[in-house]
């Protein structure tokens, strides 16, 4: 995402925020966090307001419950730090990365593994936006009904978030243990013990890595209530082997040294060998669901599959990936039936050999949100947040973004999956109406704070079916 706005404010106060607002009141309005997005909804040309003065940390307690106080701009690294040194907390959702600010984490339903997003666990949200019948800029405080469930996950299209009030909860020890299994049906029945687990699907050798986890009550006085003494060994060996040594693999195999037949060679015979399994170590949460996957360039997509769909989806995914790749010879006529339904059939088989996708499909398990229009929300089940990724250089992603456009849209069509706000982003209106049941409340909420559409810009008028009324 790349964009040249007319005007960058990084503002020191509310009054700031307020006075910009009134002065651009018939502009284009976004707010920023670090701009971790892939989609282009952080994008603006008019104004931008960045908001990392507002990075304020206040944490409160009241009987055993525990909340903390945040400024929009602050980051989630900075924010886990300090709740973890102060009163050993943790924020109820771990994202993967730690960069994002907690106003852009909130705003796209930001989330991790085994738990809703953090979203879901706003409780207050302090914004500046407009009074309906004056036009005049002003502060909100929102704290319930559904302008809460929409201002948790909103998009930036309720105004410019100010600070959020989230429930917290203590830190504690995860166990993880990675094994290989041959079937989806072996890791989804080690779900209920493995609340936290993680898996990657391995294209070509089509077969699994669970990152078996679990939360482990701390006790001092037995060894399986420690934190293990090889957790900071583990700790470097993930980064050095995972975020680092496989990276430059993946990134030769894209480009000097790589092919298809090689990628295909890696992922059927290397892959799992080159993975640590069988160990079991326990670490603090916060160190072990985090991971620094900002080395290298990378673009993302993730498409949240309702779990009771995820054997049917696992199996689509593996063909599409198999056409894609060029080595599918004929679609079963199961699938092809069901693609042609959805439109996207003759698309399939155009791509034939176009594209060998060249990293494991990672899946999170994400639970129900409280929300509008979060990616679980309104969801009586758990859904799997299944993730595309590409190390190919920003201006050759062009196939892969192909390869992410079939799939989102057989995903979305086929299973009423979901895709991530912020990461690349494909649906058009037609599929987001039909993913979104509570679309309009969220749209005519956003119209009470913003009734000119200054918060909009080009990709929520296109996606979100925003009219500019002006
Ligand atoms: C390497 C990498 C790893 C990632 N891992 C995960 C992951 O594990 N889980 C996950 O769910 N996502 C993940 N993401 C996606 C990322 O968390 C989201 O896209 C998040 O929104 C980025 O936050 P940000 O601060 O960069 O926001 P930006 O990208 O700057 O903005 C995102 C949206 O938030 C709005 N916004 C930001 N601040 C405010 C504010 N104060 N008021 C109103 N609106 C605001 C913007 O207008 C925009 O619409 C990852 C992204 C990257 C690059």
């Amino acid at each position: 995402m790349q964009f040249t706005p007319d005007y960058y404010f990084v503002p020191h106060n509310e009054e700031e925020v307020v006075e910009i607002l009134n002065r651009h009141s018939e502009d284009q309005i976004r707010a920023v966090g670090s701009l971790h997005s892939w989609s282009d909804l952080a994008s603006s040309d008019k104004i931008v307001i960045n908001l990392s003065h507002f990075d304020d940390i206040n944490i409160e307690k009241q009987d055993d419950k525990t909340w903390v106080t945040v400024g929009a701009g602050c980051k989630i690294k900075d924010l886990n730090r300090e709740l973890y040194q102060q009163q050993g907390l943790r924020l109820p959702a771990q994202p993967i990365i730690s960069a994002p600010t907690i106003g852009g984490a909130i705003a796209t339903g930001t989330h991790g593994t085994g738990s809703p997003s953090l979203s879901h666990f706003v409780e207050k949200v302090r914004i500046a936006a407009y009074d309906q019948d004056t036009g005049t800029a002003k502060i909100y405080e929102i704290e319930s009904g559904s302008e809460l469930e929409a201002a948790r996950c909103n998009l930036g299209c309720m105004g410019i978030v100010l600070s959020l009030r989230i429930s917290c909860i203590s830190e504690f020890l995860v166990e993880e243990t990675v094994v290989e299994r041959q079937h989806l049906q072996e890791v989804l029945a080690e779900k209920e013990d493995y609340p936290l687990q993680e898996f990657l699907y391995i294209p070509y050798s089509w077969t699994f890595v669970n990152f078996q986890r679990r939360e482990v009550a701390e006790n001092a006085s037995v060894d399986s209530g420690k934190r293990s003494w090889g957790a900071s060994l583990y700790n470097v060996y993930n980064f050095l082997n995972v975020d680092l040594f496989f990276c430059l693999i993946v990134k030769g195999l894209i480009s000097f040294w790589g092919n298809p037949e090689r990628i295909r060679f890696f992922y059927k015979n290397m892959f799992s060998k080159a993975i640590l399994k069988k160990v079991t170590v326990r670490e603090r949460s916060h160190q072990l669901l985090t991971r620094t996957r900002e080395m290298f360039s990378h673009e993302e997509t993730e498409i949240f599959i309702p779990e009771n769909y995820i054997a049917e989806a696992a199996e689509l995914i593996r063909i599409v990936t198999d056409v894609f790749a060029g080595i599918k010879k004929e679609i079963p006529e199961e699938f092809s039936s069901k693609l042609e339904s959805v439109g996207l059939l003759e698309q399939l088989k155009k791509s034939r050999g176009t594209y060998t996708h060249h990293h494991p499909f990672v899946f999170l398990k994400l639970l129900p949100d409280d929300t509008l229009i979060s990616m679980s929300s309104g969801m009586d089940k758990p859904c799997y947040g299944f993730n595309l990724i590409s190390y190919q250089k920003p201006g050759e992603r062009e196939a892969f973004r192909k390869f992410s456009d079939v799939t989102t849209c057989a995903l979305a069509r086929l299973y009423n999956a979901r895709p991530h706000w912020g990461k690349y982003f494909c649906l058009d209106q037609d599929d987001i109406e039909a993913l979104y049941p509570e679309l309009e409340t969220f749209r005519e909420i956003c119209r009470r704070y913003d009734s000119k559409g200054v918060f909009q810009n080009n990709f929520t008028r296109q996606v979100l079916g925003f009219e500019r009324e002006r």
